[in-house]
């Protein structure tokens, strides 16, 4: 087949990329690597069945030629106001992207009667008060609160392929992905796992937000692929939740990563970000995915986090 990835410079998207290359598929990459970059792309430059287009999927997207199926990954992901890469820094961007780019996206997909899938977020449970997070949870979001640009850009993004899905009887999927990590994630992105690795590589102290007792599960990228690549088998086309329940603080996550790279980095706590900006808790709920995709995550964090570890030493 021949499939269109938008955001196939990113951490994700790069990853799916090979993934489809391996199984045969011609891959177009579209990216304007606002936080991607085209280094994570590097090694298909030249194979016969890879393009790249270097777009802003907010314009217009053309592609020529038949396309059977458009993989909707384009928009920054880390919520770190402190990193440039964050959305709170690209607040316009990021809503243009969930709201024009899934627009033109699906548009796209529709003048070429493609299956459409759009990666979606479990920030549309926003700070949420049911835990674990089920698919038919409607979320607790502030409209205009800090996170907004991306919560109500992923939100408004369901909905329009939703109306797609209904009005013009398109074959859409919708994938909320939970916190997931792996190789090629940016050093400076700003996110928990990043910035914990760097820091303890760099024999920094490891920067907790608050007192580190907020939650979260980390699905390591691998079997995050597996469960995206089994969704698109299916013509399941409501939310499917995709991460891995084994849920743990922050605080752990700092002294396990402490414990692996050996580092003799301390804790720094900083200023508690949590002030309607910052999840209490989040795990997914995966019932539907085990029972719909018999998908679960296969890779224990301690093996995830060493593989994304050796990937961060080698770039550092
Ligand atoms: P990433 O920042 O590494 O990748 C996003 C890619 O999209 C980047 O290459 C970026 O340059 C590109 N992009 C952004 N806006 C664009 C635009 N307007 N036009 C073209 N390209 C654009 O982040 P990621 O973690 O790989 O996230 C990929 C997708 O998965 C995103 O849609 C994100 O919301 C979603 N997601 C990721 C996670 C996670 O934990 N990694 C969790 C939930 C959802
Ligand atoms: N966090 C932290 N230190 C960091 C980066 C993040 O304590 O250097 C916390 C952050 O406040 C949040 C959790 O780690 O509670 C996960 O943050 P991340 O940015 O990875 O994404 P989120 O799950 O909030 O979307």
């Amino acid at each position: 087949m021949r499939v269109v990835v938008t955001g196939g410079a990113g951490f994700i998207g790069s990853h799916l990329c090979d993934r489809l290359i391996e199984a045969d598929h011609e891959v177009v990459a579209i990216d304007n690597l606002i936080t991607g970059d085209a280094q994570n792309l590097a090694h298909l430059a030249g194979h016969d069945r890879f393009h790249y287009i270097r777009h802003d999927v907010s314009d217009f997207i053309f592609v020529s030629g038949k396309v059977d199926v458009i993989w909707h990954l384009a928009s920054p992901a880390s919520p770190n106001p402190s990193s440039p890469y964050g959305y709170p820094q690209l607040p316009i961007q990021t809503l243009k992207a969930g709201a024009l780019g899934t627009h033109n996206a699906l548009g796209l997909a529709r003048a070429n009667q493609a299956i459409f899938l759009l990666a979606s977020t479990s920030e549309v449970y926003g700070d949420p008060e049911q835990h674990p997070q089920r698919e038919d949870y409607w979320g607790h979001v502030d409209p205009i609160g800090p996170r907004s640009m991306y919560d109500e850009a992923k939100r408004f993004a369901e909905a329009i392929t939703m109306a797609y899905h209904h009005y013009h009887s398109m074959d859409t999927r919708i994938v909320r992905i939970f916190n997931t990590y792996g190789p090629r994630m940016r050093l400076d992105d700003g996110r928990v796992v990043p910035n914990f690795i760097r820091q303890a590589i760099q024999g920094e102290p490891l920067t907790i937000y608050g007192d580190g007792q907020q939650t979260r599960s980390f699905c390591y990228i691998d079997d995050l692929l597996d469960g995206l690549l089994r969704l698109m088998e299916t013509d399941f086309h409501e939310p499917i939740n995709i991460g891995n329940p084994v849920e743990m603080s922050i605080e752990e996550l700092a002294n396990l990563l402490l414990r692996l790279t050996e580092s003799g980095s301390g804790i720094e706590y900083l200023a508690d970000r949590r002030d309607r900006t910052d999840p209490q808790q989040r795990r997914p709920d995966i019932t539907r995915a085990k029972e719909l995709l018999d998908w679960e995550p296969r890779i224990a964090l301690e093996d995830g986090l060493r593989q994304t570890m050796e990937d961060f030493r080698r770039r550092l």
